[in-house]
């Protein structure tokens, strides 16, 4: 359906990102409760077109896995979207609530968001470029669904500017780093460092030295120092035997450095990891069943203006 913006009432804040701020809205003549994301961006008169092409795209994507954009379009200077509102926040905010994520879920977990990057790779030939925690939604149906699916050319382009290089963690595969050429296997790259984070609770890179306690803190590494490691060093692992071997394979073939070695998505869904498990997702939000934005903000209250 359509919405025109000014039918929107704030009623909460999601989360920030690099981006902007994403707000809790509802509707005001359907009742609907809905997700407002607005990222500020300047370019030129005829990318401004091209990047309106390329919205309708995004928003004609349509599939249980994927997080509904009902309306998405640039004007004056600020890229709009509305879209569906997931009420179990995203993978990152679980991951700060309660630590760690039980293998069975992220077996569950994984079924769904390879189901949801079959339909864009296969169905949108949508590359999605940033998949990660924070951009893995869940809800209290149990559903995982993947936000924030980047477009080809432009807009990726126009975006990736003014947000990517900055933060000091990256979801980037070794050949998208490298700056040779990179495709969809470079989605599944990043879906096992999404996997190996929230199984471990930490982001994966550097490693902890074999042998150190489960405490130890990993040296930090600087934001260049990181990209340089990944690339020359070896993928992360899980340690046995705190993770079954289903797992430790699935995220191997996974985080195959070379690209042509990684699993590829009909082979992931057919991987034993997925058949030992049928973790059900519901129980995962059990704990935090009123989860929206970050914890320790009392969100409904928190003004920001529209
Ligand atoms: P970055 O900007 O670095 O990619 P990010 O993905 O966390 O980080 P945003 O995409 O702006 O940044 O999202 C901010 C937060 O808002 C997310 O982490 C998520 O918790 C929340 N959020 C985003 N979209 C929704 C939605 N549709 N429903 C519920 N919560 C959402
Ligand atoms: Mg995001």
């Amino acid at each position: 359906f359509n919405v025109a913006i000014d039918d929107l009432e704030q009623i909460g804040i999601l989360g920030c990102g690099s981006s902007g701020v994403v707000r809790k809205v509802r509707h005001k003549h359907t009742g609907d409760v809905l997700a407002l994301k607005v990222i500020q961006l300047n370019v030129e008169d005829q990318v401004r077109k091209q990047i309106n092409q390329e919205l309708r795209a995004l928003y004609e994507a349509s599939s249980e896995f994927v997080v509904k954009y009902h309306q998405a379009f640039y004007d004056s200077g600020a890229i709009t979207i509305v879209m569906e509102y997931m009420d179990g926040g995203s993978l990152l905010q679980v991951l700060r609530d309660q630590g760690k994520v039980a293998e069975p879920y992220l077996a569950e977990i994984s079924r769904q968001v390879l189901l949801g990057l079959r339909y864009l790779h296969k169905e949108r030939r949508i590359l999605h470029r940033d998949i990660k925690p924070s951009n893995l939604l869940v809800n209290h149906r149990g559903e995982v669904k993947i936000t924030d699916f980047g477009v080809s050319g432009q807009l990726a382009n126009s975006v990736s500017k003014c947000v990517s290089w900055v933060g000091t963690i990256t979801y980037m595969s070794p050949e998208r780093i490298s700056g040779e050429k990179y495709g969809y296997d470079s989605d599944i790259w990043s879906l096992g460092l999404s996997l190996v984070e929230l199984a471990l609770g930490r982001f994966p890179y550097p490693p902890t030295e074999p042998g150190s306690t489960q405490e130890a803190q990993p040296i930090k590494l600087s934001f260049w120092d990181l990209l340089h490691y990944i690339v020359e060093n070896p993928p992360p692992t899980l340690p046995s035997p705190q993770f079954s071997a289903e797992f430790r394979d699935f995220v191997s073939s996974c985080l195959q450095k070379e690209p042509d070695r990684r699993g590829k998505i009909g082979d992931l869904l057919a991987h034993p990891f997925l058949e030992k498990h049928k973790g059900d997702l519901r129980d995962l939000l059990i704990k935090r069943p009123e989860a929206e934005g970050p914890s320790g903000m009392d969100v409904d209250e928190a003004e920001a203006p529209v």
